[in-house]
């Protein structure tokens, strides 16, 4: 199938194409670089660099390549910008993605996957968060995601369109040759696997009061090789009707937790200081992936923290300084 990968040149987006690519499917990445690595993109996938928020470029995209699916990462991504700035987020994330739409809509292309965000759930009042749950976007990033939730919904209903929403936890880890580099850098793992690199002091923990087993955060880490392998899933079963899903290993690590493991594989003291919360954090955070289990057999092939954190570690040794060298 042909599968036009908007962000394919960022984190997840790459090590999605890396896998479609190893399933012999044929990848077309749009991106601009904004966020994404040239160097990210799979050598096998065309790379059309270009920018959602331009209609003529996105048109030109679906008349020259013709895709037959298409999965939309492209997106700015941050939870504290966004509170920030909710008109970067609500308008150009939702803007662009309508963009997208439009365009799919217009050269009949009715298959989409979609990535969605844990930041819908914001006061969940259940742990384990399955589907069930009500929504409460957590800011203007989780709320962009969500309106192209309902968009696609309606295009369903309307349209004939066959979408998978797919609602990540905490992507983390890394393929042997493709792995997390954002600048600048804001999540735990790399920025704890920065400190036993000698790239920065220390790590500074957001808070420790919280009513958890050890005050810190609780996040659900998934491997980026599982979130892809869902994507793959997910795509497979669009003719079977639309579908939405919440992925996460359905275990739950403290942010201490996450430094200890970080210590021991790399060896590294890596020095820890508690600051300030950092605004707009849930407490907790765990995803049930029981109904992803359940209709299309996910399985995760790297459920332990530690394979995830280790598989992070060999590429950021391997990459010191990311995509840059
Ligand atoms: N965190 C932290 N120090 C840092 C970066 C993150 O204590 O330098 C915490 C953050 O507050 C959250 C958890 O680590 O509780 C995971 O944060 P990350 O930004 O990686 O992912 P998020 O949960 O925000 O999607």
């Amino acid at each position: 199938m042909k599968i036009l990968v908007t962000g394919g040149a960022g984190y997840i987006g790459s090590i999605v194409v890396e896998q479609l690519v190893k399933e012999g499917e044929e990848v077309i990445v749009f991106d601009n670089l904004y966020q994404g690595h040239r160097a990210a993109v799979h050598p096998d996938a065309v790379f059309v660099e270009g920018d959602l928020a331009d209609r003529a470029a996105v048109e030109a995209v679906f008349d020259r390549h013709r895709p037959e699916a298409i999965m939309h990462f492209a997106s700015y991504t941050l939870v504290g910008e966004s509170m920030e700035k909710p008109f970067l987020y609500l308008g150009q994330n939702v803007t662009n993605g309508l963009n997208l739409l439009q365009s799919a809509v217009a050269h009949n292309v009715r298959r989409f996957i979609l990535s969605s965000t844990a930041n819908l759930f914001d006061d969940p009042e259940r742990m384990p968060i399955d589907e069930a749950e009500r929504i409460v976007p957590g800011s203007p990033y989780g709320e962009s995601k969500y309106i192209l939730e309902r968009f696609l919904y309606w295009l369903d209903k309307t349209q004939g369109f066959r979408y998978a929403a797919l609602r990540y936890f905490n992507a983390a880890g890394a393929s042997a040759e493709r792995g997390e580099d954002h600048a600048p850098e804001l999540h735990l793992i790399p920025i704890v696997l920065q400190v036993a690199l000698g790239q920065r002091d220390k790590v500074i923990i957001f808070g420790d009061d919280y009513p958890t087993r050890d005050g810190t955060c609780v996040r659900d880490y998934i491997h980026v090789i599982d979130l892809a392998q869902a994507h793959i899933l997910a795509l497979n079963a669009l003719d079977r009707g639309s579908r939405t899903y919440n992925l996460g290993n359905g275990q739950g690590f403290t942010i201490r937790e996450v430094i200890n493991t970080a210590r021991q594989i790399t060896g590294h003291p890596i020095p820890a200081e508690v600051g300030p919360r950092r605004p707009g954090d849930p407490a907790t955070l765990i995803a049930s992936s029981d109904k992803i289990r359940r209709e299309l057999g996910w399985e995760p092939q790297y459920p332990e923290l530690r394979d995830i954190i280790e598989s992070a570690w060999q590429w950021h040794q391997a990459h010191p300084q990311g995509y840059e060298e």
